[in-house]
């Protein structure tokens, strides 16, 4: 019955534009090792531990269809505003606020107006939960099992929420005061591409007169141990980039015909070839293009002509949706954070933000085994609680290092991941 119908197909498609460059690099030898005997050490104790547990069990989901829990995001705000009072009441050098109600935004004034100020980010949303059968442990419950803390956003990213505000409050606790002004931003739907969270928060930011940040750290990569092929030590991966996106609509029109007598074509076997013969050519890899220039021309044409070239067929219209450019390259000396540098595969709620910095860093201290990678938004999420002590102590000494012009030698930021 199709007489008269146009027949027509569809699709849309998401084609990952660029990889940027992955620099594989040995690192000088550590310094020294930010040891749990150090004075500063921060231990994670039973409430340290709790509030963490605490925090995991907000069901803060967010969700495509804008269904998002709400309630349970301002929940998770206002124990966070209960929880860490040195930052929230008592320090006088803490000015805070809710922007759009649900994020949070922290600025700690350092001692010395003349360095430029840096930002800390994370977010406070998760994804949904799927095959609740098979997790271990009910995921939003923060139940620890044999030495790891299960549940959703333990890796993403209510660790590094939970860390940024336990070394803040560690610091202003101990009546330390940074040189370094800091800014902390954490979003509440970075898993919905962040428009109401972090898009507000720089909205906010550049109404304070905010105009740059020193650098600006955001989840990312991780510490990965028997996952990179040929090293067996851990290797701790910075993403100085984010790969752009672009999502491509295919469509093949036709003349209508009937089903009694099908064509040897129909729209939908054109596209269906289209759509082979892209799976089967990826776009090639832009291997050592980006990270040594500052070229951002857009690629976009030049993905839009390969997979043109590719599909080699007129009949197949191709419009671009919506496009994303590969984010800038944060600089990667041995000066700036010591890491592997490497890139980013998901996109994050930094895009708001790449105004006010070249500088951007993925990289939570999380810990990945093979098998790891997988729980990010999947199944079985969760943190050793070893781990999470080094998250909490990876961002004081963050906040600490930050006043200083290099890494200190005494407690060089990553050295004890
Ligand atoms: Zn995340």
């Amino acid at each position: 019955m199709l007489k008269g119908v146009v027949a027509s197909a569809v699709l849309l498609l998401v084609v990952v534009l660029v990889v940027r460059t992955v620099h594989l690099s040995r690192r000088p030898p550590q310094t020294s090792e930010c040891k749990p005997t150090d004075s500063d050490f921060i231990p994670l104790n039973d409430e340290r531990l709790q509030r963490f547990q605490k925090a995991i069990s907000f069901e803060s989901v967010s969700r495509d269809d804008g269904d998002s829990n709400s309630d349970e995001m301002f929940r998770y705000g206002e124990f966070i505003i209960a929880s860490f009072p040195h930052i929230h009441r008592h320090s006088p050098l803490v000015t805070w606020e809710r922007v759009n109600n649900l994020s949070l935004l922290y600025h700690v004034q350092g001692s010395d107006p003349s360095l430029r100020p840096y930002l800390l980010m994370a977010h406070t949303d998760v994804v949904p939960v799927t095959n609740l059968d098979q997790w271990n442990a009910p995921p939003f419950s923060g139940e620890v099992k044999d030495g790891f803390i299960y549940g959703r956003g333990t890796i993403d990213d209510k660790n590094n929420v939970m860390g940024i505000l336990e070394a803040t409050e560690f610091m202003l606790a101990s009546k330390i005061r940074p040189q370094r002004s800091f800014y902390v931003a954490l979003g509440h739907d970075e898993e919905i591409r962040g428009y109401q969270g972090a898009g507000l928060v720089a909205k906010r930011l550049a109404e304070k007169g905010v105009k740059e940040f020193e650098f600006i750290v955001d989840e990312g990569m991780a510490v990965f141990e028997g996952i990179i092929d040929g090293v067996s030590s851990p290797v701790a991966s910075v993403g100085v980039s984010e790969k752009g996106m672009i999502v491509v609509k295919l469509s093949v029109e036709m003349p209508p015909g009937h089903s009694s007598m099908p064509p040897k074509e129909t729209p939908i076997t054109v596209l269906a070839n289209a759509v082979k013969r892209l799976a089967d050519n990826p776009q090639p890899s832009m291997l050592g293009y980006g990270v040594e220039t500052d070229m951002f021309e857009s690629l976009v044409p030049e993905v839009l002509d390969y997979d043109r070239a590719v599909i080699g067929d007129p009949r197949v219209k191709m419009e671009v949706i919506q496009a994303m450019e590969p984010h800038p390259v944060a600089g990667y000396r041995d000066t700036d954070f010591g890491y592997q540098v490497t890139i980013m595969v998901g996109n994050t709620d930094t895009i708001h933000y790449l105004n006010f910095t070249g500088d951007v860093y993925r990289f939570s201290p999380t810990h990945m085994f093979p098998g790891d990678p997988e729980r990010f938004h999947g199944i079985n999420e969760r943190m050793s609680v070893k781990n999470y002590e080094q998250v909490i102590n990876f961002f004081y000494h963050l906040i600490r290092n930050a006043d200083q012009a290099g890494l200190s030698p005494a407690h060089s930021t990553h050295s004890d991941l």
